[in-house]
């Protein structure tokens, strides 16, 4: 039998977790502390810094952290926090101060204190560089003005990675700034969004005279744009660079449903369809090995986007070839009354599945968006068409 010879550091960040789980047994700690456990002993995502929930180590170790304590049923930051653990503690921790990042790492890898994204708005979406909520300096402090939307979990959130408009005479990708908000202080309200599935997971978020401490930017006034860019490429790997199981996730579904048929209902040619997809599934998994591979010692990059697109793309198919095999089963749906879900993007049946799978395409980024950023940076194709790059944002012509 061959034996697997680890490198000394993965040898250390198994030998820790294993200590983790041992002092911390999953089964009789409570979720909270075991993340605070983990945070503490530089488990959380390794690559951080030593003293901010990391080791300093490469991410690719992350692996094996994740899976020992998934195999002794011990809890998951991501499935708590998932706009928090995927996308702003990685931002926090490249853009904060030494202060900002000991405040809010822990809490939010925890899940004690929930985040979300405050990006997009009614008239930028895609176009979020377009965005035009406003900060306006006031002393030491921003003062808020505006509109977000499609706040995933804002209802359940603490704090806010929140993108302003702080300077109108720049270009629109210059005069953006990062900071950081309370979504409990005053002038911020948050409305539910009801979804095709009766869930209401994401909000539209106003802000009203919101005042917000200098000292919650995230790098400097100006700096937006790029704070933005840390998250977006995080989003993307968060969302669709997973390397799960071969055979699992949303195609194990698929199996699952397609071994409940009776036999009569199971032929070639759904057997095919079924086959090809599951050979979509695994591409997509080696295709992100490969990426995070590419990644390992350093950001993500455009390949984030390959696997943000094929994810989108494979989940509605998966899930739409699911639904099909239930036939007028798949109509049958529990209820459509409004639920604001702990959590988004949790799975309950392949009906809800089918609906929620509708916004994979949308949602972080639209497959359109990631076709012209693989089309740009991948292929070096000819550039979409920008008229306003040059201009100052408020010579811009809107409606
Ligand atoms: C379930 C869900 C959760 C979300 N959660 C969050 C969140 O937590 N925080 C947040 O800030 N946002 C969130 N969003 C918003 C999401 O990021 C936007 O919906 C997305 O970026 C698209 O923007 P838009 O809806 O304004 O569409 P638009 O940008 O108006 O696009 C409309 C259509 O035009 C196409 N299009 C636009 N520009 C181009 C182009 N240059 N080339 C080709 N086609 C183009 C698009 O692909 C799309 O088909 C969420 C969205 C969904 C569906």
């Amino acid at each position: 039998m061959a034996t697997e010879v680890l490198s000394s550091e993965e040898a250390q960040v198994a030998q820790l977790a294993d200590q983790l789980i041992a002092q911390h047994p999953p089964a009789s700690t409570s979720a909270i502390a075991f993340l605070g456990a983990q945070f503490d002993a530089g488990l959380a995502w390794v690559h951080f810094p030593v003293g901010h929930g990391g080791l300093g180590l490469t991410p690719k170790f992350q692996k094996i952290v994740n899976e020992k304590i998934a195999r002794a049923g011990g809890p998951n930051s991501y499935a708590r926090n998932p706009i928090g653990y995927g996308m702003c503690g990685p931002t926090v921790v490249e853009w904060g101060t030494d202060e900002q990042k000991r405040k809010y790492l822990r809490p939010l890898f925890t899940g004690e204190e929930i985040w979300c994204q405050l990006f997009s708005e009614p008239g930028s979406g895609s176009d979020f560089a377009g965005l035009s909520a406003k900060g306006v300096k006031d002393g030491d402090e921003w003062i808020v003005n505006g509109q977000k939307v499609w706040t995933t979990l804002a209802h359940l959130s603490k704090w806010g990675l929140l993108v302003v408009r702080t300077d109108a005479e720049a270009v629109k990708h210059a005069g953006l700034t990062a900071i950081v908000v309370d979504m409990h202080g005053p002038g911020v309200e948050v409305r539910p969004l009801r979804q095709m599935t009766g869930e209401a997971e994401f909000n539209e978020v106003y802000f009203t005279d919101v005042r917000i401490a200098e000292a919650e930017m995230l790098g400097n006034p100006g700096d937006g744009w790029r704070v933005s860019l840390t998250t977006l490429m995080n989003e993307r790997v968060s969302i669709g660079g997973a390397i799960p199981q071969q055979g699992s996730g949303s195609i194990a579904i698929a199996v699952k449903e397609w071994k409940a048929l009776p036999e009569d209902r199971r032929d070639a040619s759904t057997r095919d369809e079924l086959m090809q997809l599951w050979i979509r599934a695994e591409v997509h998994r080696l295709t992100n090995i490969r990426a995070n591979a590419q990644r390992r010692m350093g950001a993500p990059g455009p390949e984030g986007s390959i696997g943000k697109m094929e994810s989108a793309n494979l989940n509605k198919d998966v899930y739409a070839f699911a639904i099909g095999l239930m036939g007028a089963d798949g109509m049958l749906y529990g209820s459509y009354e409004m639920v604001r879900p702990e959590t988004a993007m949790g799975y309950d049946g392949v009906q809800k599945a089918f609906l929620r799978s509708r916004a994979n395409s949308i949602e972080g980024g639209t497959t359109e968006v990631m076709k012209n950023i693989l089309g740009e940076r991948i292929l070096g194709l000819p550039g979409d068409v920008r008229v306003d790059r040059e201009i100052a944002w408020n010579k811009v012509p809107r409606n």
